[in-house]
């Protein structure tokens, strides 16, 4: 079992211990200990959810600064579609990827057009005999997270193709080898513009035995002043842009889906609905679909936290831009019948669910039974004074030996009142 490389953090410093964000963690990876909130990281999926909503701040995205790209002798950017969203009033991507390379970037290649081709390939994955029903996306890393802790059940229905982020890395290499046969495969740096930390997570770790292309993440909010900067510095942009309204429609939710031009599909965003549809599916609770896209963040990727401007703004500018634009700038020829390799990953990632108590039948089975009798004895009330988001959480903590049953300060005050009483019964006064 390899061990993942979490995006998110906790600074200590700030931290309260208000209990906020242990309400809101989706698969219960918080707790508060000695005051402090601490994440569980096997069970973290950098959805970010924790960083939204802290009121102190306390909780943060780790990606790389900009600088990190001073290595590379040929420096690739690789702009996340929702990046366009964060603007006013503009009218032309190009002003965004020529601003890009006036950051110092040598070449910028949008995962918006790799995202054409992921949709036109996806579109021929659906038509493919045998493909498990219906299929769910694997392009938000929070959610294939998500699905390997918790629904491992649904693994055969995840879409074995790379995300665009993966495949526009790939064709951006590429390109920069074949255009520029003097440099050597270490001298390109590839930098992706993220908007959220479950992707700066996904290339800390890849998917399986796959292995990112991409070598620096760096947030949309970090690079923003700076960007903006160069941007209004751009009179007369290059014609960069290469990708049409699929390719920009994949920042919000649902982008994904039409584009696949069959509307039996569901498209489900916020990490509690995802949870939500999943939970559906695997009880076989939903109607018969082709295709199913779930995004953590609200809204899509235009609701990622690591970006600058509200998700329905962002959308709203979104589909102003895409007004323009073809419909797609890269569809396949109608010859084409076969997905390269290089869209696939092949290995599954590894499934490790957190529901499983213990690796022996009987042992789980006499925790579960424990965890029942607990719970039978605690409040119900889910307060978060223990520390556990709730009552049962808190069982499980106490039966896998990661908490006391007297951390539950309502348990502690019946104990404390019985034990008083017994003491006057017994002619004590207390005293
Ligand atoms: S929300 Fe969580 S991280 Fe933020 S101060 Fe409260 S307990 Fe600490
Ligand atoms: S990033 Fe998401 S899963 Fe991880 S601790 Fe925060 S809220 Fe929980």
């Amino acid at each position: 079992m390899h061990s993942y490389v979490h995006s998110v953090f906790l600074d200590e410093q700030k931290c309260t211990g208000c209990t906020t964000c242990l309400r809101h963690c989706p698969t219960e990876a918080i707790r508060i200990r000695n005051g402090k909130a601490e994440i569980n990281e096997a069970r973290c999926i950098d959805c970010g959810e924790c960083i939204r909503v802290c009121p102190h701040k306390a909780k943060k995205a780790v990606c790389n600064k900009l600088d990190a790209m001073d290595r590379f002798r040929y420096k690739i950017a690789l702009p996340a579609p929702t990046l366009y969203g964060q603007f006013d009033n503009l009218d032309d991507v190009d002003y965004v990827l020529t601003g890009l390379k006036r950051l110092g970037f040598d070449e910028v290649f949008e995962v918006s057009k790799a995202a054409e081709l992921v949709s036109a390939y996806t579109r021929l994955y659906l038509n493919t005999e045998g493909v498990k029903k219906p299929v769910i996306s694997s392009a938000c890393p929070a959610v294939t997270r998500l699905i390997a802790l918790r629904f491992p059940s649904l693994k055969d229905n995840l879409l074995r193709m790379l995300p665009p982020m993966e495949i526009a890395a790939g064709l951006a290499r590429e390109k920069a080898e074949r255009e520029h046969p003097e440099l050597k495969p270490e001298e390109i740096g590839v930098c992706f513009i993220s908007p959220c930390p479950a992707k700066a997570s996904y290339v800390k770790n890849g998917f399986a035995s796959y292995k990112s292309r991409v070598d620096v993440v760096v947030s949309i909010s970090d690079l923003y002043f700076q960007l903006i900067n160069s941007m209004s510095h751009t009179e007369q942009p290059e014609t960069l842009s290469d990708s049409g309204m699929i390719g920009i429609g994949w920042s919000s939710s649902g982008g994904e889906a039409t584009a696949l031009f069959n509307d039996s599909y569901l498209a489900a965003d916020g990490i509690d609905n995802v949870i939500h549809v999943l939970d559906q599916i695997e009880n076989g609770n939903i109607p018969p679909l082709e295709f199913i896209e779930l995004n953590a963040c609200t809204g899509g990727c235009v609701g990622g936290v690591l970006t600058m401007q509200n998700p329905y703004i962002a959308k709203s500018r979104l589909q102003i831009l895409r007004r323009y634009l073809p419909v797609s700038q890269n569809l396949l020829p109608t010859s084409e019948q076969y997905i390269p390799e290089g869209y696939f990953f092949n290995d599954d990632p590894e499934y490790q669910p957190i529901s499983q108590l213990s690796s022996s039948m009987a042992e789980s089975m006499r925790m579960l039974a424990d965890i029942q009798a607990l719970r039978g004895r605690l409040p119900g009330l889910d307060c978060g004074s223990c520390g556990a988001p709730t009552c049962r959480a808190f069982a499980e903590d106490v039966v896998k030996g990661t908490a006391k049953e007297s951390d539950c300060i309502l348990t502690m005050r019946d104990t404390l009142r019985a034990y008083l009483e017994s003491q006057k019964e017994d002619g004590h006064d207390g005293a």
